[in-house]
């Protein structure tokens, strides 16, 4: 797959001028034609790997103005954490040279309130009720994140939009998802060490359809 090398910082600039014209009402749908579609039916180069929550209100192709072959995406409630999660952003590093893996979370997320549930029900001491299904180790493996206080470390530097604002916790889940990911993906973090990857995330509001993007580390 051939693949045109470009910059981290290039992405970055892209996803925010996308996400500007988005949230101003200016998008363009690029890329979304026959010619494009034709054009990566060949192969994909996508220019940045995109972790989101799974949430219906933040599609990243969307928030971000891009279209076909642009992101390689990968989505899970609460930007949880496993395998399939993992695989795929590695499959992204690995086998299409992205230069950005991108966390994006989100304000409103139903996975952190329902960390925050959990939180609260631990702190009273009352019997916890579990959540059916897998539900529960969602909401464990964010309530862990935010109990950490994972993260913080990661808000200092906005690169690419406004001043720093107080983190939210939203804002914490998802900046320790990305420290989660650096973590638990050997491969990942050898591609960051080596300078041939860059992670951020980014926090999405759902009313300004704003992204603020935080953290492209060093
Ligand atoms: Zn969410």
């Amino acid at each position: 797959m051939a693949h045109t090398a470009i910059h981290a910082h290039e992405s970055l600039a892209r996803l925010s001028e996308g996400n500007a014209r988005f949230a101003s009402g200016t998008t363009r749908h690029p890329h979304s034609d026959e010619d494009r579609r034709l054009g990566v039916s060949s192969g994909q180069a996508p220019f940045a790997a995109v972790f989101s929550c799974a949430d219906s209100r933040v599609p990243p192709e969307i928030v971000f103005d891009c279209g076909l072959g642009d992101l390689f995406v990968v989505r899970s409630a609460g930007q949880m954490v496993e395998n399939a999660v993992l695989a795929s952003l590695e499959f992204a590093v690995h086998e299409l040279s992205v230069p950005l893996i991108l966390v994006l979370g989100h304000e409103g997320c139903g996975a952190v309130a329902a960390a925050e549930s959990l939180m609260a029900q631990r702190a009273s001491g009352a019997p916890l009720v579990l959540l059916p299904g897998h539900l529960n180790a969602l909401a464990e493996q964010i309530s862990r994140r935010l109990g950490a206080g994972s993260g913080e470390a990661h808000l200092k530097t906005p690169a690419l939009t406004d001043a720093p604002r107080p983190m939210t916790q939203a804002a914490r889940n998802t900046a320790a998802a990305r420290a989660e990911v650096c973590a638990r993906s050997p491969l990942i973090r050898a591609a960051h060490e080596a300078g041939d990857l860059e992670l951020a995330h980014a926090i999405y509001d759902l009313e300004t359809g704003r992204v603020t993007i935080s953290g492209a580390e060093n």
